[in-house]
């Protein structure tokens, strides 16, 4: 393999592309692209700029390569070793904002696409490229539009890999195949404020809610499975009182979060708390929830299978797979029912000063992406 993707990587690097701002990211990735033969839609949605470039014929799967093109800022930019977009190679080590999420992965996207539409001119199916300029920010105008974008035009992605940065310590130890849910909730309960010496003349509304939370910790939620570990819930504030011992509080409440497995769903959680509020004479519309994502997970498949015959190839490793971790765009795609799978380099510095990855990174991801088109798509 040559160093296709650290040059591509580096000349990513030192694009300044702070979300939303794409920086011509996008037009250098498309006018590669476009010389392997991909069709480029540049999709601009509200200041966002995204793109989708696909290749082939529809006689077989769409494959979908995904990722961003944005970074978060750099922070204090003289704090770095080597400047956050010189892109320097330092003892086998390439610096910069980005370098791990995800230019990295993007470049290595790229630099397989196009070599494996070269190497197998007759592949099956379609190859595609979605790319945002939005995921580091809100992500409302970048991914989820795509996607929205694809199903007006009875677009269905069937095999999707993100190249985020996934390992934990080094390429190919671990890949991510899915995400738990995320729920926030903001309890209020309502009481009747009183003197602590006549309570009957009041109603503590604190005492309801600590019951209520008492009964949200003590629950086992369920027991997890080999993907994703057991639902957990957290109470993380509490507010009630007016700073004086001798007042009963009218009022109380409580912000608490779930981080669910597959078991759940945001609106099962929900009806459920609902269930123990009735019991406990708590208003259930005195919460206001708030998802941040619902659960989801590709079990096995073609994809998961080809990705770790692919990294055991290249690296001698078997990775484990993962459902830990923040956020990614995964959240958008899966739900359309395609195959999800993220592999990319190692995390460890992502968002830091001094962001970098091994030199050779680049090229190993893209060898290994290779493989799995090559297992998915190849004649
Ligand atoms: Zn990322």
């Amino acid at each position: 393999m040559t160093d296709d993707a650290l040059t591509l990587t580096r000349e990513l690097i030192t694009r300044r592309s702070l979300t939303p701002d794409d920086a011509g990211c996008q037009a250098l990735i498309a006018e590669k692209l476009e010389h392997a033969g991909f069709t480029c839609h540049h999709l601009r949605f509200r200041g966002v700029d995204n793109l989708w470039a696909v290749a082939g014929d529809d006689d077989g799967p769409l494959f979908c390569f995904a990722g961003h093109t944005d970074v978060v800022p750099p922070g204090d930019a003289a704090a770095w070793r080597h400047g956050p977009f010189e892109a320097v190679i330092d003892n086998d080590r390439l610096y910069g904002r980005g370098a791990a999420d995800m230019k990295s992965g993007v470049a290595a996207m790229v630099t397989a696409a196009c070599r494996f539409r070269m190497e197998n001119p007759k592949h099956r199916g379609r190859i595609a490229l979605l790319l945002t300029s939005d995921e580091e920010g809100p992500a409302i105008d970048g991914t989820r539009a795509v996607i929205d974008w694809l199903s007006q035009h009875d677009t269905q992605i069937d095999y999707c890999l993100i190249g985020e940065p996934t390992a934990d310590q080094i390429l190919g130890d671990t890949i991510k195949t899915g995400r738990r849910g995320s729920l926030n909730a903001h309890i209020t309960v309502d009481g009747h404020q009183g003197h602590v010496a006549y309570p009957q003349t009041a109603d503590n509304a604190l005492h309801r809610l600590i019951s209520l939370l008492n009964e949200l910790v003590e629950t086992t939620w369920d027991d997890g499975d080999e993907l994703f570990p057991p639902t957990s819930f957290q109470a993380s504030n509490i507010t009630a009182g007016t700073g004086a011992e001798n007042v009963i509080p009218g009022r109380a409440s409580a912000n608490c979060n779930w981080r669910f497995n597959t078991a759940w769903s945001a609106a099962a959680l929900r009806e459920y708390v609902a269930q123990l509020c009735k019991a406990r004479h708590i208003d259930p519309d005195g919460i206001e929830w708030r998802t941040s994502g619902e659960p989801f997970a590709t079990r096995t498949g073609a994809l998961v299978e080809a990705t770790k015959t692919a990294v055991h190839g290249h690296t001698g490793l078997h990775p484990t797979l993962s459902t830990g971790g923040g956020t990614s765009d995964a959240r958008y795609i899966a739900p359309t029912g395609a195959e999800t799978v993220e592999i990319g380099p190692v995390n460890a510095t992502i968002h830091q000063l001094d962001e970098h990855i091994a030199g050779s990174d680049p090229a190993q991801l893209a060898a290994i992406y290779n493989d799995v088109l090559s297992a998915l798509l190849a004649e």
